[in-house]
């Protein structure tokens, strides 16, 4: 269990990177008043606006949330800082169960970006790497 900065309050907000990120976690890329969440990535464990954002910050490859793992906490509400697991996001019909603040629905489609998906699902998935 590493925890670089040891911070134990479960009211922090963790902190979330990428390119031009906003207060409600929106990024270069998707900036829309719905873009409003932040993913945790399985590989680096580190919150990004979005699976760009991640790309242009890393140099390693991003890794999606097995579907075993989808108990984990990975999935950060802009609007009012609240932790869905993978679980509730998916099954939250695009709002958030803590503040009904809505989700942006364009995002189901990039969905196997970030989490490991059912089969029909996966062929939705585009290659939005720009390369
Ligand atoms: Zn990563
Ligand atoms: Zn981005
Ligand atoms: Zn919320």
């Amino acid at each position: 269990m590493a925890n670089s900065n040891g911070d134990s309050s479960a009211h922090a907000r963790p902190t979330v990177h990428g390119l031009a990120v906003s207060p409600a976690t929106q990024c270069a890329h998707w900036a829309s008043p719905l873009d409003i969440i932040a993913v945790k990535h399985a590989c680096c464990r580190k919150f990004y606006a979005c699976i760009c954002c991640h790309n242009a910050c890393e140099a390693h490859e991003p890794e999606v949330w097995t579907r075993d793992r989808r108990a984990e906490k990975a999935v950060l509400c802009g609007a009012c800082g609240h932790v869905l697991s993978v679980q509730e996001y998916m099954e939250s019909g695009s709002r958030c169960p803590e503040c009904r603040e809505g989700f942006n629905p364009a995002c189901k489609a990039h969905w196997g970006l970030y989490f490991e998906l059912e089969k029909s699902l996966c062929s939705m998935v585009l290659t939005s790497s720009g390369v």
